[in-house]
């Protein structure tokens, strides 16, 4: 996404998955810790102890009504167990937390950011990842797809994140992005002029196993075609971002397997009927749309939002507040009202593609003006129900499908064998998707993440606060 293309609630200071539960917790974790050596003998995962959340309401990320009393048990990185409270034996010497009725569902995904620019869509602030990290986990984002980056950069930072030596979201990435002989991202891209040049791309983007292969509005039909076709030859998918071309056919028919945002223009009938048959694959960036109106920037108490409060720097903040009162020239006021009709058309599309079956899966394009890591996906939540969606469905748009776009099989939903990623939520976001946002605990494998050590005001690292942030 380019701009130029195409023309609260406070936090429940309740702790669920700490100490302050109670001296029970505490003492069955003392007992189960004596017991240890007696255990030795026992396997692997049977020696971990058990943690059961029980009275929690279940959103198990598949798109069924949630289970109003559930225990779900966890061993270890896994989830062992997930039902309604009757049919869910608790281990014994479990740690048992009572949830008193709030939500457990899966961590929530964000399957388009780029974890290296600075608020404004433009500015560079490669130094900030432990901020854009931060900010997503302490959103209850546990999962990200990077759609176009430095790819050294991005490669290190998905290594050392999985490897547990940095803290934030499992990070799953593209690379650089593919693009025509005169990129419209330089530092991120490939210069690809021609059908020649594609094998030793694609070699460059293997090496470095990225997920997914992204290919940007400059390429040649030719060369999209090739990309593919080497792409496959290394079990490389392609997925595109071609502006005003998204969401056409002929993309489609050159043998992608999808596309990074939905399309602006409204799609007939048969298009949808074309992308189900091809399986084809849209991620949903509503949210970078609304960016390009301005309609956030009319009405800034959502930085009054803990997600974005608690986690921006102060000059990320005065950026937005400046940018909100600054005037318009008359082509930038005509630009904001042209992506009124563009983002209702996406919103049109995200609801007839869900609705035809196609696989959707949420992203935010973060970061622009009003799409911020980690807050940006909530309201993208929100803008796929204003678009038709029941929040249940945007849930699993964010979950289960993001698993399903990326060809993985250990997350996205609470089930007895997937990782034990999820958060707490006070409310219920089944009813009202905004209650999305008052996430109490996030645990990443089975390991409970101190939010509170995620706050700027804990933070003492220049890298927070950029003084110099280059543009692209
Ligand atoms: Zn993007």
């Amino acid at each position: 996404m380019k701009p130029t293309d195409t023309g609260t609630r406070r936090p429940s200071r309740r702790r669920f998955f700490g100490v302050p539960g109670g001296l029970l917790i505490l003492a069955v974790v003392v007992f189960a810790t004596c017991l240890a050596p007696a255990r030795a003998g026992a396997t692997g995962t049977a020696a971990q102890p058990a943690q059961a959340f029980t009275n929690a309401v279940l959103i198990d990320g598949t798109g069924v009504s949630p289970v109003e009393r559930a225990t779900v048990v966890i061993r270890g990185a896994t989830i062992e167990a997930a039902g309604p409270a009757g049919q869910v034996k608790i281990p014994a010497g479990a740690v048992v937390t009572d949830l008193h009725g709030m939500v457990l569902m899966p961590g929530l995904a964000d399957m388009h950011v780029h974890l290296l620019g600075g608020w404004d869509g433009h500015a560079v602030d490669m130094l900030g990842y432990r901020r854009y990290m931060n900010a997503l986990l302490y959103a209850g984002i546990t999962t990200v797809l990077d759609t176009g980056n430095v790819q050294p950069y991005i490669v290190q930072l998905r290594a050392e994140t999985a490897a547990g030596r940095l803290l934030g979201p499992h990070i799953y990435c593209v690379g650089g992005l593919v693009d025509g002989a005169d990129p419209a991202w330089p530092p991120l891209s490939y210069a690809v002029a021609s059908v020649g040049q594609v094998a030793l791309v694609v070699k460059a983007l293997k090496r470095d196993n990225v997920d997914l292969i992204k290919g940007y509005v400059g390429l040649s039909h030719s060369v999209l075609e090739r990309l593919v076709e080497e792409g496959r030859k290394v079990s490389l998918r392609v997925i595109v971002d071609q502006w005003q071309r998204n969401g056409s056919p002929d993309l489609v028919e050159d043998g992608i397997y999808g596309f990074a945002h939905l399309p602006t223009r409204l799609l007939s009938t048969d298009n949808v009927h074309f992308m189900q048959q091809h399986n084809t694959v849209f991620i949903s960036t509503l949210i970078v749309y609304e960016s390009q109106t301005r309609k956030r920037l009319r009405d800034l108490t959502f930085l009054q939002d803990p997600l974005v409060r608690d986690t921006s720097p102060p000059s990320f903040l005065a950026g937005l507040r400046a940018e909100a009162a600054r005037k318009l020239d008359a082509d930038e006021a005509a630009h904001a009202q042209r992506w009124e009709k563009l983002q209702q058309n996406a919103m049109d599309n995200a609801k007839a593609l869900f609705g035809a079956g196609v696989l959707l899966a949420a992203g935010t394009d973060a970061p622009y003006p009003g799409d911020m890591q980690g807050e940006g996906l909530h309201h993208e939540l929100e803008l796929l129900v204003a678009a038709g969606l029941t929040p249940l469905e945007a849930i699993t748009v964010a979950t289960r499908n993001a698993a399903r776009l990326i060809g993985a099989s250990d997350w996205g939903t609470i089930e007895a064998g997937k990782l034990a990623t999820l958060i707490v939520v006070d409310g219920r976001p089944d009813s009202n998707i905004s209650d999305t946002r008052k996430v109490v605990e996030v645990m990443l494998r089975g390991r409970k993440i101190d939010r509170e050590s995620l706050k700027m005001a804990r933070q003492n690292d220049p890298g927070y606060e950029p003084v110099s942030p280059t543009d692209f």
